[in-house]
Formats: structure tokens, C-alpha cells, sequence
């Protein structure tokens, strides 16, 4: 099955890495909605958090442990920055691979659409 994100992460299709280590890769979102848009994605395909167990508590961990060291990286934490979870149809999911968005360098509104 065709999964954009998968072949990201194998780098059959190209994108702009910024971090990657043996069980996560971070890349720019190709439609960014803030001008710091980050995608941080498991290389294991996972469809969605709905697909998750215990056993994936570690992996679950370190994709927000990354997601705040990108941020400290890119010098955002201090004015802050968004981690988004969607699911499914709901939540607003498009790709079908388990993501996390970090988004930065605007002010975010609340409640979202
Ligand atoms: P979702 O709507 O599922 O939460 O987020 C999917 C995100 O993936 C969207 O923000 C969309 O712009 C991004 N996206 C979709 N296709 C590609 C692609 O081929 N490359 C990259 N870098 N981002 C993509
Ligand atoms: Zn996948």
C-alpha cells in the first residue's frame, strides 16, 4: 500500500530533512501553514494514534521529546509553538501515517477550525 510519508522516509520521494535518527525523521510540510512547519513522523508506518499500544509508549515519547528539541533548535521555544495530533476524518487527517505538526513563528489561535 502507497504511503507519501513512508516513501519520505525511505527518501523515494524528496523532501527537506531537518532531523533523523533510527526511529523518527522530521520534515518541512510541502503546504505550511506557519512559517515554521515541521512534520515528525515514526519510519515505522503507523496509520494513526488510534493504532497505538503500550508497546508504542517509548516511540510516542521521543516524537514530542524531539518535536521540543527541534523547537529549542529553531529558537522558537520561548515565544512558543503548536504540536497537532490530527485523526482521522474529525480530527482533519489526510495522510494516513501517524504525524506530529509543529508549527512556529506566528501567533496561533484558539479554538483551531
Ligand atoms: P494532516 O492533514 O494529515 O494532519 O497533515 C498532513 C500534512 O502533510 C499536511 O500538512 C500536508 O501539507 C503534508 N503533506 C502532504 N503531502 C506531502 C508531501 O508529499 N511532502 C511533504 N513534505 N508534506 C506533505
Ligand atoms: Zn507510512
Amino acid at each position: 500500500m502507497k504511503c507519501i510519508f513512508c516513501e519520505i522516509s525511505t527518501r523515494s520521494i524528496p523532501s527537506k530533512i531537518v532531523f533523523e535518527n533510527d526511529k523518527i525523521i522530521a520534515f518541512n510540510d510541502a503546504h505550511p501553514v506557519a512559517p515554521t512547519h515541521i512534520l515528525l513522523i515514526p519510519k515505522q508506518h503507523i496509520d494513526s494514534i488510534n493504532n497505538t499500544t503500550e508497546e508504542d509508549q517509548l516511540l510516542l515519547g521521543e516524537l514530542l521529546l524531539e518535536a521540543k528539541k527541534l523547537a529549542k533548535k529553531l529558537e522558537v521555544s520561548d515565544a512558543g509553538y503548536r504540536l497537532v495530533i490530527n485523526t482521522n476524518e474529525y480530527g482533519g487527517q489526510s495522510v494516513n501515517h501517524l504525524h506530529v505538526h509543529l508549527l512556529a513563528n506566528r501567533k496561533m489561535t484558539w479554538p483551531p477550525g
